[in-house]
Parts: structure tokens; sequence; C-alpha cells
């Protein structure tokens, strides 16, 4: 089964205490569609401008995604984003977010897309979600990642895309925004009476709360010596989640916890290199054997 990707695939200049990185690959679509493609066939829907350097096609080409649905918009530029991290790497100060090509796009989708049973909207504007969405036929699950700025300016179309999705995905401080409660449990609640069944609190070096109809389900994070640069961590945890679950036979209910966990190690290996360096060349061998001590890190 495969995975449409829609989401931003931008240019990072990325900050650290340690390092400064401009122009590096980066956007939700591109960290998330990336990590996907190490579990399942990936189909890419984005836009980018004539300033996007053909080496990072070729690296999604090296992953084998579809780009049928990546808008090469020669005139326009790319989405940017820059940010900066404080010295304890959790804490981050956007400092510039230019939109570039996404302000105005609305694809099409290649009919080849439309037949996707599995949908991941990554984090990008709510009503870019939704088109994405009215063109999909009968996905088997579909899951959403959000944002604070889309909260603060786009609330409506956030609360028509949580009727509309299996799951969303969003952030501690996020939920507390959402929902206006600081208790994650709490807040957890009201977000299902929002819409979604599935709710995935991340809680960045802590870990991520489930709750499903089967209850809640709790990971730690992958414990990392050396972070490097957080960022896409959060997408490349939704992609391994549902990049994981295409790969699963059944219904998708029945795999979660496993893919909650492909998740988690995956966002590890995006936290120990800048932008997508690390999660663009991950030995196969490396991600089993992650996975293998994750889980004698949680047994009990
Ligand atoms: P994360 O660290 O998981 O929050 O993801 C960071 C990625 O999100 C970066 O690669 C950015 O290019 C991308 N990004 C930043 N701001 C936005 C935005 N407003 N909408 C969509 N993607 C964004």
């Amino acid at each position: 089964m495969s995975v449409l990707v829609v989401g931003t695939t931008a240019l990072d200049s990325i900050k650290t205490p340690k390092a400064e990185n401009p122009r590096l690959l980066g956007g939700s679509a591109s960290h998330a569609a990336v990590v996907a493609s190490y579990f399942s066939p990936v189909r890419l829907v984005g836009a980018v401008g004539g300033d996007f350097p053909k080496r990072y096609i070729n690296l999604y080409e090296r992953h084998g995604i579809d780009l049928e649905g990546l808008d090469v918009i020669k005139d326009g530029k790319t989405f940017h984003w820059s940010g900066e991290y404080e010295i304890n790497m959790n804490n981050r100060e956007t400092l510039h977010t230019e939109l570039g090509v996404i302000e105005t796009f609305m694809p099409t989708l290649p009919k080849s897309y439309q037949r996707s049973s599995h949908v991941l909207l990554a984090n990008i504007a709510p009503a870019l979600q939704l088109h994405v969405l009215d063109q999909v036929k009968k996905p088997k699950f579909v899951v959403a990642d959000t944002m604070d700025l889309w909260l603060n300016i786009a609330m409506d179309d956030v609360a028509k895309l949580m009727k509309r999705v299996d799951m969303l995905v969003l952030n501690d401080s996020e939920s507390h925004q959402l929902t206006e409660t600081e208790n994650v449990v709490k807040a957890i609640r009201k977000i299902h009476r929002m819409g979604p069944r599935f709710v995935i609190v991340k809680r960045g070096e802590y870990g991520a709360v489930y709750s499903g109809p089967d209850g809640l389900f709790i990971t730690p994070a992958y414990p990392l010596q050396n972070v490097v640069d957080p960022t896409g961590a959060g997408d490349s945890f939704v992609g391994g989640l549902i990049g994981y679950l295409a790969s699963c036979k059944g219904p998708f209910h029945k795999h979660l916890r496993r893919a909650i966990v492909h998740g988690t190690v995956m966002g590890s290996f995006c936290c120990e290199g800048f932008g997508l360096k690390r999660t663009a060349d991950i030995a196969r061998e490396r991600i089993d054997q992650r996975l293998k001590e994750f889980d004698a890190l949680i047994r009990v």
C-alpha cells in the first residue's frame, strides 16, 4: 500500500548553539516522505521554486519517492523557514517564514495519487490539507499534523479538518493552545470530542502519549546522547508511523502501537544530523537494530 504525503517542501536555515546551516533541505513533507519511504512507497504533493537545488530532487528520487505531484514553479521561490535553538535544544524560535510558492498552491492530484490507501496531511495550511483530502478516494487511514501558526490564523479550517481525519498528531504546547487545558489527559479527551478517534501528543525528549478506542499508550523517546538538530523530528515521527502502518496487513488499529515505536525510532535518527542529513542515509540494519534496542528499553 502507498502513502500520500502533502506538506511543505522547504529550504531551512537552522542555527543551534554549536553550528549554523543555511538552506538545507527541509519542510514537513520532505522529512515525513523520506522517512516513510524506508517502509512503503511514497507519493509526494508539494511545490518548490526555481531556486530548489537539483540535488534535493535527486535525494527524493534516491528514496523512490513518486514526484508526479511535486510542482516546480520556475519563476517562484521555495518556502523558506529559519529558526534558532536555545542552549537546551528543546526551545526554538522561528526567525523567519517566507511562504513563496506555497502561498497560492492548490494542487489537482495526479490520477494515480487519488487511490492512496494512507494519507499524511503533514504540517501546512489546513485549507490545503482539506483540498488534498477532498481528492483522495476512500483512504484507509488519514493522519494530520498542525502547528501553532494555523491554530492562530486558521482555526475554522483546523476544526473542519479534525472532523475528517482518523488521527491528529500535535505537540504538547499545541494541545494546550487548542484545548486551553494544561493537563494532557484532559486535553486529549477534548481533542477526541473535536473529531479524531486517535490522538497523539508529542512531548519532544519525553516521548509521546497516544489515545484511541483501546485506551492510552505511552512511549518514552529514544535516549540520545547528542542532539544535533531536532528540526523535523515530529515530521519524521509521523512519517515513520504511517510508513510502517502502510506496510502492515489488516485493520490499521491493530498495528498502531508498533507504528508509534517505529515513529519514535525514526524521530531519534532525525535529531542526529542537521536537516535530513541523517534520515536521508540510514542503513536498514541500523533501523532494525535501534528498534530492537528500543524494545528492550521499554520492556517491563
Ligand atoms: P518540526 O521540527 O517537526 O516542527 O518540523 C520543522 C519543519 O517544519 C521545518 O523543516 C520547516 O520547514 C517546516 N515548517 C516551519 N514552519 C512551517 C509552517 N508554518 N507550515 C509548514 N511547515 C513549516
